[in-house]
């Protein structure tokens, strides 16, 4: 079966468990006899985000994999060593969330076109990285409102009001009245600006190559990844900060 690679770790000193991520199954954890001995055949398939053909064997407790053909190796993304940090905190951020054997064709084509664009993608930014939570979170449920404030209904101008909030814990845009109730009890709010309404309408609206082609200021980035970051903590309880990918403060 065609599966992505999202996660390996060692078990005894020669077997690994792989997990792999599956349009039919979902996640998969396998059992990988003797792939750290340097005669494997199939260790150097197995790293993380390749894209890979793997046969399974049925096991007592765990399935094992057979042999494994490669795919798609996304060579550029790994010689590039900030795409290799965005990849792999994609896939770790995914080993953490998907569940076994819940299959969903929609994730499955999301993470292997990010894969994908990323590969070809000649800049690399945050802002892919922060696109792709956004896809990923929408597609679970988390799709943000913006036409009208979460707390009180009020209809809103995304486009033009720069005095909006961005609640985190409702998951959507606020008034400005509702956003001084919200700061007063200490409620989650991130400042939303009209150049957020434009990010998000692009990446609804756009194919993966033209999100990785988006220009967005770097001082817009920073804010919008935080906006990105504290939005997937809060919600999925996943906390693997970029920076510890990034190799940065
Ligand atoms: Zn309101």
């Amino acid at each position: 079966m065609q599966a992505i690679v999202l996660a390996r770790r060692n078990v005894r000193e020669v077997d690994q468990i792989i997990s792999v991520y599956t349009a039919e199954y979902g996640r998969r954890d396998l059992f990988a006899r003797g792939v750290k001995k340097i005669t494997s055949k199939n260790t150097a398939h197995l790293e993380p985000f390749s894209f890979v053909h793997v046969g399974i064997a049925k096991g007592r407790d765990m399935d094992h994999v057979t042999n494994v053909q490669p795919i798609e190796y996304f060579s550029s993304i790994r010689l590039d060593i900030d795409k290799l940090s965005l990849a792999n905190y994609v896939v770790s951020l995914c080993a953490r969330v998907f569940e076994q054997n819940h299959p969903d064709h929609h994730l499955f084509t999301l993470l292997l076109t990010w894969l994908s664009s990323l590969n070809t993608s000649r800049s690399t930014n945050i802002f892919v990285l922060d696109a792709f939570i956004i896809l990923f979170l929408s597609h679970l449920g988390f799709y943000p409102s913006f036409d009208v404030c979460v707390s009180c209904e009020k209809q809103l101008d995304a486009d033009h009001d720069k005095y909006l909030g961005f609640s985190i814990s409702s998951g959507g845009l606020i008034c400005r009245s509702c956003r001084v109730t919200y700061m007063n009890q200490h409620m989650p709010i991130v400042s939303f600006t009209p150049h957020f309404r434009r990010i998000f309408r692009g990446i609804f609206s756009s194919d993966m190559d033209v999100i990785c082609r988006m220009h967005v200021p770097k001082d817009v980035e920073d804010k919008f990844h935080t906006l990105v970051y504290s939005f997937l903590t809060y919600h999925l309880g996943v906390h693997i900060p970029i920076f510890s990918f990034l190799g940065e403060e």
